[in-house]
């Protein structure tokens, strides 16, 4: 039997926060626990929820006034709660102008080693990784099609006739696994741009622009399902090799493998 999952929430809320927020706050808190509806059963999932001000006289609390245990059956409903309930996904976005820090722990009962819960990938994020694995990474994308660079930096980093991208904002993308090297060098705008790749297979992940601080370039053929995204736009398209404008006709009477069609 898997023990279920006890996830522990301690907050400092800001020192400038009305009776009125705290109240309005604290009742829709309470409401979680049967608002949260389970997307299978329709019914309450959290198992147990209590909450309370902190009442210490040791010196240890780091300045978190309030603590919650949330008890949930599984991982997967705690991934849920988390990722993708509605209920709580508008809870917390109104909370979070209340909360000045937090501090988070979920733990099983009794299990004192052991490797942390890998994080879920959203629904509305997609999953990418590098060719030797080490590297897995999430993005949020608005669509799912590729923009393609003919630009003779591509054609030099990546070895093909073009990359596939995407621009997104930067907190849009987040690096779930792995580390990654940077090669750093001038771009079309004489401003810096890096390239964060795997260190050990080379896989390119994402490019940094100082041209556009806030946002960030993933290729969009390492995430899952990328071969199958259609190409919705080019940039520097005089840099299109002749052959790539017609490349399926092109190809029609060409050899598949060394081989006729
Ligand atoms: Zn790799
Ligand atoms: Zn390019």
């Amino acid at each position: 039997m898997t023990s279920t999952i006890t996830h522990i929430v301690l907050f400092k809320y800001r020192p400038d926060i009305t009776w009125h927020d705290f109240e309005a706050h604290f009742a829709s808190f309470t409401g979680l626990q049967r608002k949260c509806l389970h997307p299978r059963t329709g019914k309450p999932y959290m198992l147990s929820m209590r909450m309370g001000k902190n009442r210490s006289w040791e010196p240890f609390s780091k300045g978190m006034t309030h603590g919650f245990v949330l008890e949930f059956a599984s991982q997967d409903d705690l991934d849920y709660y988390l990722t993708e309930d509605p209920v709580h996904l508008a809870f917390s976005q109104a909370a979070g102008p209340l909360i000045e820090d937090s501090l988070v722990v979920d733990i099983r009962d009794g299990i004192l080693f052991g490797p942390k819960a890998e994080r879920p990938i959203g629904a509305d994020e997609t999953k990418g990784s590098c060719h030797c694995g080490r590297v897995v990474w999430a993005v949020k994308l608005e669509n799912k099609e590729h923009v393609l660079c003919h630009c003779d930096t591509c054609k030099k980093l990546g070895g093909g006739p073009y990359s596939c991208n995407q621009i997104v904002p930067k907190e849009d993308l987040k690096i779930l696994e792995g580390e990654l090297n940077t090669y750093t060098y001038k771009g079309a705008s004489g401003k810096d741009v890096r390239c964060f790749y795997c260190g050990n297979c080379t896989s390119h992940v994402y490019h940094h622009q100082d041209a556009m601080p806030d946002k960030v370039i993933v290729r969009t053929l390492l995430l899952d399902g990328g071969s199958d995204m259609t190409a919705g736009g080019e940039i520097f398209p005089e840099g299109r090799l002749k052959w790539v404008r017609d490349l399926a006709d092109s190809l029609q009477d060409g050899l598949v493998n060394g081989e006729k069609r």
